[in-house]
């Protein structure tokens, strides 16, 4: 396959490079490239005894450290957790003792930083589970930031509006320039990459996988999000095309932000409830509560994966109620700890071969109930706040459901006597596994229900969540699962239980409509995708007799 594409214009002109790559973070950029300054670090001029390298390591990473505690200070989500995993490994006295040995055995402090983290970074490379192979560019970010503090370096700056392109971009570096006006363009990179997730979420344009090509930094380029292009050096007629393609990107974005404050209704007049998920409390901050009719989910493992170990009662219930007070009185669903399978927990999830089929969700939390009665505490005392909802994740039987009520019970009778404020909220588990989504009726003790569309697809059609390989059989519109949906719905609508969606499914464009027409009218999504999920279901016609096929 052509890769590159130069269109001849005259003799004066540089000709057009059109260059393919892959959508990381939709949007247009019209800048001049920077091309990312690849030279190694500057050496380190190494001291006169090993003592003093040792001191310039410990020096070296107090500056790495202090630059990383200054972003984490305006970091949110995805970011403060990258951030806040590098400076866990900037305080990690381990590494400082490993490389000390290696300086008095007689490296450079540079060498021996660098062989201790390149050891960890191969670890990191080289392991089956997703989640810790996607931390090893922070580490290499961790690295590097120590070897530049080393030399005494200046960090690369970088220029406004510029399009920035290199084989790939370290997330420090992304999170301490303004991106606003421009965009990335990475040979390499990912679009599950951390930089790519960073990239969505601050709005900034990004290819990647654009591969290897020539051109010079005074260059004029476009990212043409569209046309999964970088053009360098476009024609005039390709500028026309280009500015015409991004004032309607524009109008559409407009669109769906006009939306986000809407009440959900389809074409026919059938209402439909939106509710928000988020993952950590921080992102309610933003989002106007008349935009939402509550939260539909609300992840509690960021709470659970901080290095300094896991949460006590006193910090979920703080943050169970700062949403809750947010929320003004609308219902609130918070879901008790979802640890193990994709999402490893240190001190709490277990090592498995077969993690997804293994120890994760509501067995995890019956298993270590010494950790789960502190969840169940908190929770039982912020439902004094507001319409609180507990949500059980990977319930598979009707047993797991009773022993959480079970527990849920003698925690508020202990609260109780003990003269603490508490207040039992309602009880509903997620339809994550085939055996509740095809008998229902077994869960009647559930007082809701909440399809788990991200695990619910990948355990019918025995296709894992992040093999990209096996995403056009894991889709939410197959039959068989859809079918599966239609019968949970039924069940909801026969015996008056909410049943809602909170799975990625329920801001697909493609998907809503059918979700609709096999009877969902409450979807739960990610704060950015309000608007364009109203504006969908705004488009939809449930009269149109059109049935999912
Ligand atoms: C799901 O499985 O659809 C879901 C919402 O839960 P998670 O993605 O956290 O597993
Ligand atoms: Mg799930």
């Amino acid at each position: 396959m052509t890769r590159c594409m130069k269109r001849s214009t005259n003799a004066l002109m540089p000709s057009q490079l059109d260059i393919k790559g892959q959508v990381a973070s939709e949007g247009f950029a019209d800048g001049p490239l920077w091309l990312a300054k690849n030279h190694p670090v500057p050496n380190y001029r190494r001291q006169d005894t090993w003592q003093a390298d040792a001191l310039a390591l410990t020096n070296a990473i107090a500056i790495a450290g202090a630059q990383t505690a200054e972003l984490v200070g305006n970091a949110h989500d995805d970011a403060f957790d990258i951030l806040e995993f590098q400076l866990a490994r900037l305080e990690d006295a381990s590494f400082v003792e490993a490389a000390n040995e290696l300086i008095e055995a007689g490296l450079g402090a540079d060498m021996a930083w660098r062989e201790v983290l390149n050891s960890e970074i191969s670890s990191h490379e080289t392991s089956d589970d997703a989640h810790f192979r996607a931390h090893a560019v922070d580490l290499r970010d961790v690295r590097d930031r120590v070897l530049v503090a080393l030399t005494g370096a200046a960090a690369e700056t970088i220029a406004k509006g510029v399009i920035y392109l290199a084989d790939d971009i370290l997330p420090s570096l992304f999170l301490s320039h303004d991106w606003r006006g421009g965009g990335l363009a990475l040979r390499a990179g990912s679009v599950t990459s951390h930089v790519a997730m960073l990239a969505r979420q601050q709005g900034i344009p990004a290819l990647v996988g654009l591969g290897d090509f020539a051109c010079s930094d005074t260059s004029s380029a476009l990212l043409y999000g569209g046309r999964e292009m970088l053009i360098i050096s476009p024609s005039d007629q390709t500028r026309k095309q280009f500015d015409l393609a991004r004032k309607d990107f524009g109008a559409a974005q407009r669109r769906v932000q006009d939306f986000s404050g809407r009440a959900a209704v389809t074409r026919d007049g059938t209402a439909v409830r939106v509710l928000v998920n988020i993952t950590d409390p921080s992102e309610v901050d933003a989002l106007p509560i008349d935009h939402v009719d509550g939260v539909g989910l609300m992840r509690t493992e960021f709470l659970f994966g901080h290095a300094s170990g896991l949460p006590g009662e006193e910090i979920q219930y703080l943050a169970y109620k700062k949403v809750l007070n947010w929320a003004a009185g609308k219902p609130v669903t918070i879901r008790t700890v979802d640890a193990g399978g994709d999402k490893p927990i240190k001190g709490f999830s277990e090592d498995e071969t077969n993690a997804l089929l293994g120890m994760r969700g509501i067995r995890l939390a019956l298993k270590n109930q010494n950790i789960f009665r502190l969840q169940i505490r908190a929770l039982l005392r912020a439902a004094v706040h507001g319409p609180l909802k507990v949500m059980l994740p990977m319930v598979a039987v009707p047993q797991e459901l009773e022993e959480a009520v079970r527990l849920f019970e003698a925690e508020a009778s202990s609260l109780a006597q003990d003269g603490i404020a508490c207040r039992m909220p309602e009880i509903g588990i997620m339809v994550e596994i085939p055996s509740v989504a095809i008998l229902p009726h077994r869960f009647s003790q559930a007082s809701f229900l909440s399809i788990g569309s991200n695990d619910l697809i990948q355990y019918v059609l025995a296709a894992a969540r992040d093999n990209g390989q096996l995403a056009c059989l894991a889709r939410a519109d197959d039959p068989a699962v859809l079918a599966l949906i239609a019968n949970v719905a039924k069940y909801g609508a026969e015996h008056g239980v909410d049943v809602s969606l909170c799975g990625d499914a329920g801001s697909d464009v493609a998907v809503i409509p059918k979700l609709l027409r096999v009877g969902i009218t409450i979807l739960s999504v990610a704060p950015a995708r309000i608007g364009l999920v109203k504006a969908s279901i705004s488009e939809t016609d449930l009269s149109d007799g059109n049935e999912p096929s």
